[in-house]
């Protein structure tokens, strides 16, 4: 085996990485630290921001970045996102599966529309994505597959998500066994279980504000009790994809990260 020097195994220049709900929060985290890694970045999100984020990242780090404004639940958006990858970049060595969203509703008070709305999103938008990525990389014989789950997939976190957690568990078991299905072209499949990140997504929630106005430079106080004694921030969901991406873990497949400042533990 070819053992490469630990500053080779973090350097991504010439991979494309393809980041979803990457306008802002955990997923603009992650593509700022891949771009930093050097790989070119397909941002892609429903919220328009993603534009200017992608040319800030270009200027900043010398990559080529796309902007393609996709509803990750939408089929015909997702296929025509891959399209545009495929002739772009002609390849895709990394997918992180991040768009999601989280709306507190107890199930008691939950329309039917609420709860599509979530599995769509969450579920299906992955799935979707999931599938048509592994179209391009078994092609290449090579890839990573990074699905943002949550630690709700594992445990429940709060009264009220019952249907992300419904969602996020479905995100976990498609992982598992779209690594086995994987495993023989080579691509790697995994998961990431965050805890309380900070946010544009959790400051709205915890707030009730617009996410134009929320705040991440706000203090970064524990909702919870969280032995670490603090929120996580979105870089730190992104040095965690960073390692999965890259042969650091080049023996790891179907398997979940729990990124949570020891918050499962108690
Ligand atoms: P966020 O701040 O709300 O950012 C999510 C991004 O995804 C936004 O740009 C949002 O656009 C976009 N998005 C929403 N629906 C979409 C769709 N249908 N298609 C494409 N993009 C869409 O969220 P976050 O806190 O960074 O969370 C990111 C992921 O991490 C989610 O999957 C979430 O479940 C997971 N997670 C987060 C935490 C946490 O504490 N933050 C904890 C565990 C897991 P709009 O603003 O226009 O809606």
């Amino acid at each position: 085996m070819n053992i490469k020097k630990t500053n080779e195994l973090l350097d991504f220049h010439g991979q494309t990485v393809l980041v979803t709900g990457a306008s802002m929060g955990i997923g603009y985290g992650i593509a700022r630290r891949f771009a930093e890694a050097g790989a070119d970045i397909v941002l892609a999100d429903i919220s328009p921001l993603g534009e200017q984020k992608a040319q800030e990242l270009a200027q900043t780090f010398g990559v080529k970045t796309l902007f393609v404004k996709t509803d990750v639940s939408s089929e015909n958006d997702v296929i025509s996102l891959f399209e545009q990858v495929a002739k772009e970049f002609g390849k895709l060595d990394a997918l992180i599966n991040n768009a999601g969203i989280f709306p507190m509703k107890p199930v008691l008070e939950m329309d039917l529309a609420l709860w599509e709305k979530i599995q769509a999103i969450n579920l299906r938008g992955t799935f979707l994505c999931c599938r048509e990525a592994g179209k391009l990389m078994v092609k290449t014989k090579k890839g990573n597959i990074i699905n943002i789950a949550s630690v709700d997939a594992l445990h429940p976190s709060s009264v009220g998500l019952a249907a992300y957690d419904a969602s996020k568990h479905g995100v976990w078991g498609l992982t598992k066994n779209l690594a086995l299905e994987l495993a023989p072209h080579k691509i790697r499949v995994n998961a990431i279980a965050p805890g309380g990140i900070r946010t544009e997504g959790v400051e709205t929630m915890s707030a009730g504000a617009t996410k134009a106005a929320a705040n991440p430079e706000a203090p970064a106080e524990a909702p919870m009790d969280v032995p670490w004694g603090r929120m996580g921030e979105p870089d730190e969901m992104a040095t965690t994809a960073l390692f999965l991406a890259s042969d650091m873990a080049s023996y790891v497949t179907g398997s979940i990260i729990v990124a949570d400042g020891g918050m499962l533990l108690k």
